[in-house]
């Protein structure tokens, strides 16, 4: 990069000590940092014909002096001069206030050109800037920054002025010339030029075009590499396995595959073939049958004698997996194991010790699987259940007891196309978008809070003819606290309004044995009604249940709406959702009417992140989502699928790595670290 763009902002004209700090509080360093620190808006003030100034509002206008300036002292320093000027035909009034000292810069039958709060009954306009001559096309835009301190808006478009003059000589250019003539796109330095001081709004366009490109085109070229240097591993072999065997056990299963089943397989099943290092993520709504999947996959790789793991996030759910995989693997030849960190030592021991003798074919288990002890025979394939429960290092720590394994997260938890492609850049994905036959939708009701004893009696007849039910409590974002009370309170209401019925309570305050106990004991039919705050989110499949009653439902979104409806459903009994939610909120009537329309998980999770924006999407604490300058994934999402197809195109071409005219892309790489593979993850 060029040295003058490193150097400190204390080098630019103007820009003194104090300057300096405070510019620092904003995490500006250097003249680099500050062209990075681009205005939020753009104030207009563009002159437009009076007739169509509106009343009030602040606004620019230009004309002709008609009158010598006329003044009034009131005291020592305050004055009112009034002049008037002809616009279009109209002769205009402007007041100027304590500002006399303009008086030599206006003379009779000059231009002058001012802004100020436009009246239009009184055809006058209090002057707030004035400037003798012509409109300064520089300023029609007038670029607003975010400050900090005592440093002004002024003085910092001042500081980016003169920064901004130096451009053509700093500001050295990083895309190719032929991608900026397909996509018409302006150079660097004048990208900078027109983002701090836009002549117009044209030239601010396409500055923004340019650099969102650019912006979404490096990300791109970033979660390329690192995605090919995944698949890449020097230590992935091609692997062979017997795929007439995995037909047949396809075959002897009790269902036919789906369509959308049918076509993961495929895909996972040549990445296992392949010799590269599969990196997949695997989607698919509750139900739509993801285990199933996973279980051909590790079928596979039994037959290629080797050795799989399922890792999942709670003890219940290794149990369930574990349930459901010995029943589709009962009459076979693969031996199924199950490592929970409850189990008891010597049987943990016999566990690790025919996993490392290979006699376990299959091993699921909780986070208990990447302790110490547990070394593998032959491990080829990893795959995570619910993968967001878990953090990367876990992960990496699993991959690691194999010779770089081949890796499949699963997830029920829909992510928006326009999402996927800047939150999963580096992966691959497959998604099953297609629902098993024969399932019952979910009735919906949306309920106001005044029939809430109405909705109980409901819950009651549920409960009478055998089922069971879930409630879910108000939700308070801010204070978990706050949760755990209220889910405390519903509970001590609950047991109030069902005397005689067993009513459990599970909240993220209970030490993790107790809320899997309490989840086993609902499992176990031996609770009627499981009051809870959102941890019961986790895929926990209890069939039995057949009632999901949702407090305050207008605060939840609709991704959490859906997964919390997925809890019940998955059993041969008509299921229902009821959402509480008070009608007059307008964010929770739109949330209730698209929720009692479809039960897509992808189409939810589209209409939330519309609804939401994809900051509140995946909620404050980890985002996931790359951040950009100017791009917006959601907003700019046809920009970035450019960029990702020119990213691919590039990576692939020869020339790319070997010319000169790529030479700032390359060093763009080489600077985000996109080679070296520890930054990896
Ligand atoms: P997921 O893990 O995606 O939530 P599961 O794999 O647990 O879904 O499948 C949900 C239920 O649907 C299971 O009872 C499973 O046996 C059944 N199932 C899966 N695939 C099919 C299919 N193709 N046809 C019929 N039932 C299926
Ligand atoms: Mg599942």
């Amino acid at each position: 990069m060029n040295s003058i763009l490193q150097s400190p902002v204390s080098d630019l004209r103007g820009v003194g000590e104090e300057k300096q700090r405070e510019l620092e509080q904003l995490g500006i360093a250097t003249i680099n940092d500050l062209l990075h620190h681009f205005p939020y808006r753009y104030e207009n003030h563009e002159v437009v014909p009076i007739e169509e100034l509106k009343h009030q509002e602040k606004v620019t206008i230009t004309g002709e002096v008609q009158s010598e300036p006329s003044v009034r002292f009131f005291g020592k320093k305050k004055s009112r001069m009034t002049v008037r000027i002809l616009i279009d035909h109209l002769l205009v009034t402007a007041v100027f206030f304590n500002r006399a000292f303009l008086k030599k810069q206006i003379e009779v039958g000059k231009q002058v050109t001012i802004t100020g709060k436009w009246d239009k009954h009184r055809l006058t306009i209090s002057v707030q800037d004035f400037r003798a001559g012509a409109p300064d096309p520089a300023k029609q835009l007038e670029p607003i920054y975010s400050v900090a301190g005592s440093l002004t808006v002024k003085q910092m478009q001042r500081i980016q002025a003169e920064a901004v003059k130096h451009v053509y000589q700093i500001v050295p250019e990083n895309l190719p010339g032929e991608i900026r003539e397909r996509y018409r796109l302006p150079g660097k330095p004048e990208t900078f030029q027109a983002l701090h001081q836009p002549r117009s709004r044209e030239e601010l366009k396409h500055a923004r075009r340019r650099y969102v490109y650019e912006e979404l085109l490096f990300f791109q070229l970033k979660m390329q590499m690192f995605k090919r240097m995944e698949r890449q591993s020097a230590s992935a072999q091609p692997f062979v396995y017997d795929a007439e065997a995995t037909a047949a056990f396809e075959k002897q299963l009790p269902f036919p595959l789906t369509n959308a089943q049918k076509r993961v397989v495929r895909e996972i099943l040549e990445d296992i073939e392949a010799p590269i290092r599969m990196n997949r993520l695997l989607q698919g709504d509750v139900g739509s049958g993801k285990t199933v999947v996973a279980s051909i996959a590790m079928q596979a790789v039994f037959t290629g004698k080797a050795q799989s793991a399922l890792m999942v996030p709670t003890e219940i759910l290794a149990e369930q997996h574990y349930e459901s995989l010995e029943e589709l693997f009962a009459g076979t030849e693969v031996t199924v194991g199950l490592l929970t960190g409850s189990m008891r030592q010597k049987e943990k021991r016999n566990v690790y010790e025919r996993i490392t003798d290979g006699t376990i074919d299959i091993i699921i288990g909780t986070h208990a699987l990447i302790q110490e002890p547990v070394q593998f025979n032959n491990l080829k394939l990893v795959i995570t259940d619910e993968q967001h429960r878990f953090g990367v290092g876990q992960r990496r720590i699993l991959k690691e007891k194999g010779e770089d394994p081949d890796v499949l997260f699963m997830t029920a938890t829909p992510i928006p196309r326009t999402l996927a492609i800047s939150v999963y850049g580096d992966m691959d994905v497959s998604v099953i978008d297609e629902m098993p036959p024969g399932r019952k939708p979910i009735e919906t009701y949306w309920a106001k809070p005044q029939m809430l004893e109405r909705v109980l009696r409901f819950v009651q007849k549920e409960i009478d003819q055998g089922r069971q039910a879930y409630v879910i409590c108000p939700l308070i974002e801010e204070s978990e606290a706050l949760d755990v009370q209220n889910a405390i309170d519903v509970h001590a209401q609950l047991m109030q309004f069902f005397p005689g019925y067993r009513v459990g309570l599970m909240h993220g305050r209970l030490p993790a044995e107790e809320k899997e106990d309490v989840m086993q004991r609902f499992a176990a039919h031996e609770l009627d009604i499981l009051v809870s705050t959102t941890v019961v989110e986790v895929g926990v499949n209890v069939q039995n249940a057949t009632m999901m009653v949702i407090y305050d439902a207008e605060r939840f979104g609709l991704s959490q709406l859906h997964q919390l409806r997925g809890r019940v459903g998955r059993g041969e009994h008509q299921s229902y959702c009821v959402l509480l939610a008070d009608p007059k909120s307008e964010t929770g009537q739109e949330r209730m009417s698209i929720m009692q329309e479809t039960e897509d998980g992808f189409v939810l999770s589209e209409k939330d992140l519309e609804l939401r924006g994809p900051g509140d999407f995946f909620g404050k604490k980890q985002s996931g989502l790359p951040e950009f300058k100017i791009a917006d994934v959601v907003h700019d999402f046809k920009a970035l699928e450019t960029a990702r197809d020119d990213a691919a195109k590039l990576i692939r071409s020869e020339v790319f790595w070997k010319d000169e005219k790529y030479l700032g892309l390359r060093e763009y790489l080489e600077e985000a670290g996109a080679f070296q593979k520890d930054k990896l993850d």
